[in-house]
């Protein structure tokens, strides 16, 4: 991929990736400002239904959108430019009235934590307790051919938008209402392959966070506490 007018393109650069324009995004009397990128899951375990959710479902209330979604095959599919707001996340942050004046948005297709109505396979469960929770609960794991689609898409924003610094979690700028993208999500190795920051362990609540599956796949870190 390579990115192109602010869209996804092929590697050759004659045509778009695959892309549905949302209908809820942009900001008036606003230039987009983009510092960081915020991953969220979906919560759902079919790209299609976010498709739908941000392309084809006109709704009076939860007007919401990002600029890519990424499927658990690592199909990559984009719904807002990329010099554009995507709706994704409201919180003020860090000193930031609006992190959607701030942000690139992506969405992972994951069914989130395991409850009523969304099964999790058995080797895709992981039980581990959110760091802005007390108690465990069993997530979802990220298929690899998903972490590095997003980990390309990742480089290719840093690359075009020199702006963007540092990836975040949903959860990480809206705490009191926003577990995603949870502690399945390998935040270290992303973050490190994307931006080469290796902050340290101690002051990060994703030390917590590390793993069984990104051991397995032989990453390095803190054993969990
Ligand atoms: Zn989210």
């Amino acid at each position: 991929m390579i990115i192109k007018n602010n869209w996804l393109y092929t590697d050759l650069g004659n045509a778009k990736v695959e892309n549905y324009p949302a209908l809820y995004h942009g900001w008036s009397g606003r230039v987009f400002d983009p510092r960081y990128i915020i991953v969220h899951y979906t919560a759902g375990s079919q790209i299609s239904s976010t498709i739908n959710w941000f392309a084809f479902t006109p709704r009076k209330y939860g007007q919401t959108s990002a600029h890519i979604a990424i499927g658990e095959d690592g199909r990559v599919v984009q719904f807002v430019a990329f010099n554009d707001f995507a709706w994704h996340a409201g919180a003020k942050w860090n000193g930031l009235t609006n992190m959607n004046w701030y942000s690139i948005g992506i969405e992972l297709v994951n069914v989130g934590f395991l409850r009523s109505g969304f099964p999790i396979p058995q080797e895709r469960q992981l039980s581990a307790v959110h760091p802005n929770e007390k108690t465990a609960r069993v997530w979802e794991t990220y298929p690899q051919a998903q972490v590095d689609a997003l980990i390309e898409v990742g480089r290719l924003l840093r690359k075009a938008y020199p702006s963007i610094v540092d990836v975040l979690g949903h959860s990480d700028v809206a705490p009191g209402s926003s577990l995603d993208p949870g502690p399945a999500f390998p935040m270290e190795q992303v973050r490190h392959d994307i931006f080469s920051i290796t902050p340290p362990p101690t002051t990060l609540p994703w030390k917590q966070a590390i793993t069984e599956w990104a051991r397995t796949r032989g990453y390095d870190g803190p054993d969990p506490e």
